[in-house]
């Protein structure tokens, strides 16, 4: 196969596009692979689309080999199953609702647990027809809220899907276990420097759940390591190990303190350390209790107050807060709403005033959950409810009683492991690469999916789900692999094999580069050959094949007249001549290798 310049539908750009945000973006346009269509919509240019469909048939060879089926789905669906598993709501603005000239409820398909499900259900009713795993590579629709780097983060974007259906909870072990397997060989075929982490499961549900996250500072994601055991975590998925409960018998009764002007912690730890205090140390921040007030909008619509009590030295984690609360969505409460709960007093709000059960002592009615540390019998100092006051010695579990407690304070390097009582966290970003869920019998309950066991009894039938986004992985192993000087392939993506530029004017030259390109094309190899001709110079074609970022660049030029070529690793600059007549044999080598 060979892509000639002078008829390829390319046009390699030398701006960058206004609306880039990360490098891999940038250069993809730039060198012709994507087009923009509207915001988080792309269109695949030859050279795109060639990588992209590479990238999917490396998911397709690794799924066939665990015996899952190809299958296809169409985008459009009706409203129906997804009404009968809640998401119809549940996704709230991130699905695309369509009507039909009827009036009926359709949508663009997000991802297709409930499509699966039902066409096990139609075709299946033995526990002998499973196990079964099947998937698809298909075209998801979702209205992200913020469609981002390009293919990165797309409202249209190829997804495969896998499912895997069993009739108990040993068999979704072992078709989970093989989903992990072929991730795992995906991916390092993809050769990212990728990480396995513990993930929450979202609007999905179901229990286990792990990502698959390239390790990449433009990703969106925030994982944790430990540095002792081999936790690895999602931020969102980080339970903090609560403390044992202390024992406060010795413990002063709780007494308000006039703490004038200190409606910020540093103000209100500044003033305490003047004013108060302690015998032992300093007061500091993570000695405060501090209570942050949200609003929750449900997919319905309704709006909720929520009040998460946390160590003054901690901020609140938006993405964590709502990983807990999935599909919710969290809102800082603004002073409009504030002013609706007269209890409430701006920067001194106190545990006393929040708590459903507060609304029957004059307080806010407000359910309050705290950070696991909050445990029984640790002290706090915290707001009076008043202005300018402050309790100090406020005792959890003997003067306040929250409702729960919830995991939003935000992770910071250097917290304990988790997992074992020698390690701490460390936090690095990610792309999510790839999810698998254990869904259990959340979607075959919803949908009736059973089949009969061995003695005749109809059992509910268990899900797996495992999602990998070859669109994005195109965005992503460019972002893994790209330089200061374009794209850089690696081999078994790149949009072809080699790349040929001849570079001069003389027939020979073209002559010489086209022979070596058929040659090539009749061994199987694919060649891009820049045959491009009159003002097309050199110094032009030299840096188009920077862009492009084919993985093997060979020049038929000046070292023609001594039998020469030159042949260039695009990665690494590595330059050989080679004789021409050796040319093909070296480069079959190369590629092959
Ligand atoms: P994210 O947290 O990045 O939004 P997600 O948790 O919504 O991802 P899943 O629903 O698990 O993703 O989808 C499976 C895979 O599909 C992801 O691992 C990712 O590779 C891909 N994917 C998800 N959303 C997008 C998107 N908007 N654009 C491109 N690929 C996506
Ligand atoms: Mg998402």
């Amino acid at each position: 196969m060979i892509l000639r310049m002078s008829t390829l539908f390319v046009r390699t750009l030398r701006d960058d596009p206004n609306d880039a945000e990360v490098p891999s973006h940038r250069l993809l346009v730039r060198a012709g692979y994507i087009r923009r269509v509207a915001p988080g919509l792309y269109t695949w240019l030859p050279l795109g689309l060639r990588v992209l469909r590479k990238v999917e048939q490396i998911v397709r060879d690794e799924m066939d080999a665990i015996g899952a089926h190809e299958m296809l789905f169409p985008a459009l669906l009706p409203k129906e199953p997804y009404e009968a598993s809640n998401r119809w709501t549940d996704y709230g603005d991130s699905i695309f609702r369509i009507k039909d000239r009827k009036g009926n409820d359709y949508l663009l398909g997000p991802t297709h647990e409930e499509m699966f499900t039902l066409v096990v259900k139609d075709l299946y009713s033995s526990y002998k027809d499973l196990p079964l795993s099947i998937y698809q590579i298909q075209t998801k629709y979702r209205d992200e809220a913020r469609p981002r780097a390009g293919i990165l983060r797309g409202r249209e974007f190829v997804m495969k899907d896998s499912y895997s259906f069993d009739v108990d909870d040993a068999g979704l072990d072992v078709s989970y276990q093989k989903h992990r397997d072929a991730y795992i060989r995906i991916f390092d075929k993809l050769g990212f420097e990728y990480v396995i982490v513990k993930a929450t499961s979202g609007a999905m549900g179901g229990s286990k759940s792990e990502e698959f996250l390239a390790k990449a500072e433009v990703g969106e994601d925030t994982y944790v390591r430990c540095t002792h055991c081999d936790y690895a975590a999602n931020v969102e998925a980080v339970t903090v190990r609560a403390p044992d409960a202390v024992s406060y018998d010795d413990a002063p009764a709780a007494h308000a303190e006039d703490t004038p002007a200190t409606p910020t912690i540093d103000t209100l730890v500044e003033h305490l350390n003047a004013a108060y205090p302690r015998d032992d140390r300093p007061w500091a921040a993570g000695d405060t209790l501090k209570n942050v007030l949200v609003v929750l909008k449900h997919p319905d619509g309704t709006r909720e107050p929520l009040a998460i009590g946390l160590p003054g030295d901690r901020e609140v984690d938006q993405k964590r807060l709502e990983g807990q609360l999935e599909p919710i969505e969290v809102e800082a409460m603004d002073e409009a709403e504030l002013a609706k709960h007269p209890a409430l007093v701006k920067g001194y709000i106190g545990p006393e005033a929040l708590g459903e059960d507060s609304a029957d002592n004059g307080g806010s009615g407000i359910r309050y959950l705290v950070d696991p540390r909050v445990v029984e019998g640790t002290r706090w100092v915290t707001g009076a409810n008043v202005p300018g006051s402050h309790v100090i010695d406020l005792v959890a579990g003997r003067d306040f009683m929250p409702d729960g407690t919830i995991e939003a304070a935000e992770i910071r390097d250097g917290d304990d492991c988790p997992n074992c009582t020698d390690g701490m966290l460390e936090s690095a970003r990610g792309i999510e690469m790839g999810h698998i869920f254990q869904l259990g019998r959340l979607y075959a309950d919803a949908l009736g999916l059973k089949v009969l066991d061995e003695n005749g009894k109809l059992v509910t039938v268990t899900m797996g789900s495992y999602g990998v986004g070859p669109s994005r992985a195109v965005a992503a192993i460019a972002e893994g692999t790209l330089d200061e000087i374009g794209l850089a392939w690696p081999r078994n993506v790149a949009p072809v094999d080699v790349h040929i530029v001849a570079a001069g004017k003389d027939d020979a030259i073209f002559a010489a580069a086209s022979a070596l390109a058929e040659e090539l094309s009749a061994r199987g190899i694919e060649v891009l050959y820049d045959d491009r001709t009159g003002k097309v110079s050199p110094g032009v074609k030299f840096k188009d094949a920077e862009l492009i970022g084919v993985p093997t660049i060979v020049t038929v030029g000046r070292g023609l007249a001594d039998g020469t070529v030159e042949v260039r690793d695009r990665a690494s600059g590595e330059r050989v001549e080679v004789a021409v007549k050796d040319a093909a044999a070296h480069l079959v080598e190369l590629v092959r290798a």
